[in-house]
């Protein structure tokens, strides 16, 4: 059962905020603060209440599935480069770049979805892929260039969460221009 849309913003108006919720600029911590929309002390952005509940309640019923397609991707996508070059490490495949696009366009789409701590889809993208890497070369010997490797992986995560603050980035511009 919801309030009359009336009732709720004159009673939410005059009081101060009593959740940890942050703004969507910049993640300052509203609490304590009065008003609907709560102006951001710290960047100005006008945070209303209704956006702020929205945002708030799905986020962590929504995170689940964005590790879930952080992961799989990330797995799927290095897999697949393996498979289609009929290479046991993914990078001594020609389509390798190919992968590392996918992968970073879903970081991107991931940032843009879930701006919120959008550095965690290019982490599980890249760590999964890591995984699945050593996964797939179980069994032999490292080799010397294994250090390179390990580079080349802590690189790409550094690329996939890079991707991801891009696409958070992108969606608050957008979300900025509907305002
Ligand atoms: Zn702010």
């Amino acid at each position: 059962m919801t309030l009359p849309a009336g009732d709720e913003s004159a009673s939410s108006q005059s009081r101060a905020l009593e959740r940890h919720w942050r703004c969507t600029a910049c993640a300052y911590d509203l609490f304590g603060l009065v008003g609907d929309p709560i102006c951001c002390p710290e960047c100005g952005e006008e945070n209303s209440l209704s956006t702020l509940e929205q945002l708030n309640c799905l986020h962590s019923e929504r995170e689940y599935p964005s590790y879930v397609i952080a992961a799989t991707s990330g797995i799927i996508i290095w897999i697949g480069v393996a498979l289609s070059g009929d290479c046991v490490e993914a990078w001594d495949c020609r389509y390798f770049p190919i992968g590392i696009i996918l992968s970073s366009v879903v970081a991107g789409a991931l940032g843009t979805t879930r701006p919120r701590h959008c550095w965690r889809w290019g982490i599980v993208i890249g760590f999964t892929q890591g995984l699945t890497h050593v996964a797939m070369t179980l069994g032999r010997s490292l080799g010397p260039t294994w250090p390179l490797g390990l580079c080349l992986l802590t690189v790409l995560c550094g690329l996939y969460v890079g991707c991801a603050y891009g696409g958070a980035h992108l969606s608050r511009k957008t979300h900025d221009k509907w305002e």
